[in-house]
């Protein structure tokens, strides 16, 4: 396994806005990408883009689904005081320290650059969320005439090298999926089941597009894309965590979901014979849990490279470890017929 990232569909694939429910920017990107390795694309009503790539032999197959979540955390305008001043509603958990100071873009009337700032003097400790507001620095009636309630806000970073083997962004929660997805679907070789790659949305706000996509595929198996917990100076040194540079996490659990016994031994030893870097993760919570239990239930877990600063604005992925999940899906995926299914 040579570490490789194609900076380029990198940065189509996460600088577009896409907070939870405003995701078409980047939903276009996507299905784009997907056109190219799948046999069909389609979009449905909550916005999920989905792209179907069929059993080499034609015939009835297995039906397998990889989802990344397409939603990043961001804001909504909710109310512009007299003096221009923008009032936001969260959207997604938003981490309030990290977001104090941050330059952010209103998608309003056409996208406008504003800072967060508390709306009291200095403080000791960090603003509370409620106690923040947007400065556009623009007159009130300006303000009115490029923004109303309801845009939706983003932070303002685009993706960038912090040094030859890490990169920086914005949303990598799950933007890293979203790449992985698409960049996995692209090598693909031949498979001996139907794959269904779910680019889904609303992720961020309860996995909410996941749950309409999982129901409409009915799938026996299932993989989430999304962020591990990773080490660095939080989460606390005795929480779960993975290394940063040391692979591809696959979870073993998270709040929603315990992951498959069968299919996250499956994905380890897979990653084993085929010298790909993997390492448990305990997560947050995913796609997966939309997956398995959908209509009769699949068997499901998530992967996904080690993200640091996850819910921050300055979020940092190792190479190595998005070039071991792309390695790992590809390889679920033309070995997927292989893993026992039903009742031991
Ligand atoms: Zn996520």
């Amino acid at each position: 396994m040579t570490d490789s990232l194609d900076f380029d569909l990198l940065a189509r694939v996460c600088n577009p806005p896409g907070v939870s429910g405003f995701e078409d920017a980047v939903q276009h990107v996507v299905s784009t990408e997907l056109q190219a390795s799948c046999d069909e694309v389609r979009w449905d009503s909550l916005g999920n883009v989905i792209g179907l790539r069929r059993a080499a032999s034609g015939g009835p197959a297995r039906r397998v689904v990889i989802s990344a979540h397409a939603d990043e955390i961001g804001m909504m305008v909710k109310h512009i005081c007299p003096e221009g001043w923008i009032r936001f509603q969260p959207i997604g958990g938003l981490h309030a320290p990290s977001i104090v100071s941050q330059m952010v873009v209103v998608h309003g009337r056409e996208p406008v650059r504003g800072v967060i700032v508390p709306d009291h003097g200095e403080a000791e400790t960090a603003p509370r969320l409620e106690d923040m507001q947007i400065d556009l620095g623009r007159p009130p009636e300006e303000v009115r005439q490029l923004v109303a309630v309801g845009d939706p806000i983003t932070f303002a970073g685009e993706v960038a090298w912090l040094n030859d083997q890490v990169v920086t962004g914005r949303n990598f929660d799950d933007r890293i999926g979203t790449y992985c997805l698409v960049e996995a679907m692209r090598q693909l070789g031949p498979t001996e089941v139907d794959v269904y790659a779910v680019s889904s949305a609303q992720e961020e706000v309860g996995v909410r597009g996941a749950t309409v996509a999982a129901h409409a595929i009915d799938a026996d198996i299932g993989l989430a894309i999304d962020g591990s917990i990773c080490t660095g100076p939080f989460p606390r040194p005795h929480d779960p965590t993975c290394d940063f540079g040391a692979g591809t996490g696959v979870y073993v659990m998270d709040r929603l979901t315990i992951g498959h016994p069968g299919l996250v031994s499956f994905l380890l030893q897979l990653g084993e014979r085929e010298a790909i870097p993997c390492q448990k993760n305990i997560g947050g919570g995913t796609d997966a849990s939309a997956i398995q239990r959908a209509r009769g239930g699949a068997v499901a877990t998530t992967v996904g490279a080690p993200v640091r600063y996850m819910h921050s604005t300055v979020q940092l992925c190792h190479v190595r470890d998005i070039t071991a999940t792309v390695a790992l899906l590809k390889a679920f995926l033309e070995h997927a017929h292989e893993l026992p299914l039903g009742v031991a």
